[in-house]
């Protein structure tokens, strides 16, 4: 990927996270001036936007640059002016995503607009008007399908051909990077294929919350609900995170009552089953069980390598089948970290001006997988995803907290700090204020034995040890 590439598939990543007018406020006009030993240096247009994205967006634009290449360590911005680069083009492209309506001049966006830039394609973008946020990257036709992931996409496709009437709501469960938002907007590109008129809306649940949040602020919790439900199809990405948030889940619920009495289709992800999202209002849980559950497990050799070779053509670079199987081989845990590993060859390569031999590959790739497990995870990281996870601050998974949930989720952070990261019962003590080695002993033994006998709790050490190494 070269920085054009690389800076257009980020900003399509963080559009999707923040609020259309930040996005457009303090994304017009920026670009990646240069990246070096996994130094990013950012051209902003003036010192708000340094100050803001340096500050507030850091962990958006660090996460979403780290999704398509993984050895970026640092990000800084710069200020400089659009019309001085040799590149202003680059710069205004960026300003017609975040204006992100389908005016014709948009054409020359390379990401969001190459696929199709045919009239349909305007037709759609025309919808965003009130941002109906379908990235045109995502589609079935390039969804590689695998055994882990058939039941998922059979259910997408159905829900695409038939809104509201085949499955509804549609839930789509599994762990991170293993396709679950490249198949809810899969749907969304498919029906506006079909029907450039339908109103649709995706919308992660964390930006749910927070437009919820704004509006109530704003006075304008009416408008808000009215522009729900007058969607067709509604898709809510990684509904985890309503988890706790009792104000959005009530919300929410009536939106989705409102929506699926008159037979418009809800589609949902989660990177766990309704029943394992910790308070998750019961009528929500039991709406979302009512419909069709499906999941996406992870991806066996073939399917990984199938995809391999297919993101492979899609950048017209050549990998012979040994060099194909190696990585797939060794890069086993997502999707998303296989794209990562390839677009690492592939800069590697062109930067040595080499072939990608398997010796050359097994070299370029040596770092993530020796360093891989245990590449960097400290005490810290497995505190903070076990804190996200179960829903619970920081400060009293590692204080006070008596309560079961917080012991539970205190015992389950001590296990995986003893498994993934050898740490001593002592300093895993010393890690929450301090205890006494033998709690930590006792949470190692306790949780060893429990994972034997009892689903939900091999399923949290799981999804936590997945989330721990997506870093
Ligand atoms: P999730 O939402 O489950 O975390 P994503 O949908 O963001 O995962 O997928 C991560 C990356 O892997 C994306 O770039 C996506 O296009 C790609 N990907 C995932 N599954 C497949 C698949 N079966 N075929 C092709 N690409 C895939
Ligand atoms: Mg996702």
């Amino acid at each position: 990927m070269n920085n054009t590439e690389l800076w257009q598939a980020a900003l399509g990543e963080i559009e999707l996270s923040i609020s259309k007018a930040n996005f457009s406020t303090w994304f017009k006009n920026t670009t990646i001036l240069s990246r070096e030993n996994g130094k990013v240096v950012i051209g902003v247009p003036n010192g708000f936007a340094k100050e803001w994205l340096e500050n507030k967006y850091n962990t958006y634009i660090f996460r979403a640059l780290r999704n398509f290449q993984e050895d970026i360590k640092e990000i800084s911005c710069t200020i400089y002016s659009s019309d001085q680069s040799p590149k202003s083009s680059e710069a205004k492209s960026v300003d017609s995503v975040a204006q992100g309506l389908g005016a014709a001049k948009n054409i020359d966006n390379p990401y969001a607009y190459t696929p199709q830039a045919s009239t349909v394609t305007q037709t759609s973008y025309a919808q965003k008007a009130y941002e109906n946020n379908i990235n045109h990257r995502y589609t079935f036709e390039n969804f590689i399908i695998g055994e882990n992931n058939e039941l998922a996409r059979a259910a997408c496709y159905a829900v695409s051909q038939n809104l509201g009437k085949v499955y509804n709501p549609l839930f789509i469960y599994g762990g991170v990077g293993l396709g679950k938002t490249h198949l809810l907007q899969s749907i969304g590109n498919e029906v506006l294929e079909k029907d450039p008129a339908k109103r649709i809306k995706y919308i992660t649940s964390e930006r749910f919350a927070n437009e919820l949040i704004d509006s109530i602020r704003n006075q304008t919790v009416n408008d808000f609900k009215a522009t729900y439900s007058a969607i067709d199809l509604l898709i809510i990405d990684d509904v985890q995170f309503l988890a706790g948030k009792e104000k959005t889940q009530i919300e929410f619920f009536h939106i989705f009552n409102a929506l699926y009495q008159i037979n418009k289709q809800i589609v949902i992800s989660s990177d766990r089953p309704p029943k394992a999202i910790a308070t998750l209002e019961d009528r929500l849980r039991s709406r979302f069980e009512g419909g069709m559950i499906a999941d996406i497990g992870k991806p066996d050799l073939e399917t990984r390598m199938a995809i391999l070779k297919t993101k492979a053509t899609e950048k017209n670079f050549y990998l012979d089948e040994e060099a194909l199987r190696f990585i797939a081989e060794n890069v086993k845990n997502n999707i998303r970290e296989l794209e990562g590993a390839l677009n690492r060859i592939i800069a590697a390569c062109e930067f040595n001006n080499k072939l990608p031999t398997l010796k050359f590959v097994q070299q370029a790739l040596s770092e993530i997988i020796s360093a891989g497990k245990k590449k960097g995870i400290q005490a810290q990281h497995v505190i903070e995803a076990v804190s996200q996870y179960f829903n619970i601050p920081t400060k009293e998974l590692i204080e006070k907290g008596r309560k079961k949930e917080i012991s539970y989720a205190r015992q389950i952070a001590m296990y995986i700090m003893r498994t993934e990261l050898n740490a001593s019962y002592p300093g895993i003590g010393s890690q929450f204020g301090g205890r006494d080695h033998t709690t930590a002993m006792h949470a190692y033994e306790k949780v060893s034995k429990d994972i034997e006998n009892n689903e939900k709790v091999k399923e949290d050490v799981a999804i936590l040890r997945e989330k721990i190494y997506a870093v």
